[in-house]
This record gives C-alpha cells, sequence and structure tokens, in this order.
C-alpha cells in the first residue's frame, strides 16, 4: 500500500497534524511530502483514517 495525494489537495495542514508518522508541509515546495514509500503494517489503519480526514479528499491509497 502506497499513499498518494492528489494535486486539489489545499496544504491545510490537517494531514500532518493527525498523522506526523505519514505527512510532513514541504514549504519549499509548497506540498506535502509522504513520509513512508510503501506503508509498513503498524500505519496501514491511520493512512486509511488520513484518506477520510483530508479536508477535500485528496489523499487516496494505491494498492500494491
Ligand atoms: S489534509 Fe488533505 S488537503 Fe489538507 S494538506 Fe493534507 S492532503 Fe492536503
Amino acid at each position: 500500500m502506497k499513499i498518494a495525494i492528489k494535486d486539489f489537495c489545499i496544504r491545510c495542514g490537517l494531514c500532518e497534524d493527525l498523522y506526523p508518522e505519514l505527512y510532513r508541509i514541504n514549504y519549499e515546495k509548497d506540498a506535502i511530502d509522504i513520509l513512508v514509500e510503501e506503508v509498513p503494517e503498524e500505519l496501514r489503519e491511520k493512512a486509511r483514517k488520513s484518506v477520510a480526514d483530508c479536508a477535500v479528499t485528496a489523499i487516496y491509497l494505491v494498492a500494491k
């Protein structure tokens, strides 16, 4: 499982606030960095929740 973010992300920072293990705001690039390449087992539930919590549903999961 991988995490991806669609271009219409509004950079609100909610994902970083809720899931700092998975997301970090990259101010230089004006983008959200995804901190894991392949989501480890222990973070998968958080990854799924982050999809639901994103303000504009920009986060999605890509199955392997
Ligand atoms: S919560 Fe969604 S819209 Fe907000 S910064 Fe994260 S990916 Fe972008």
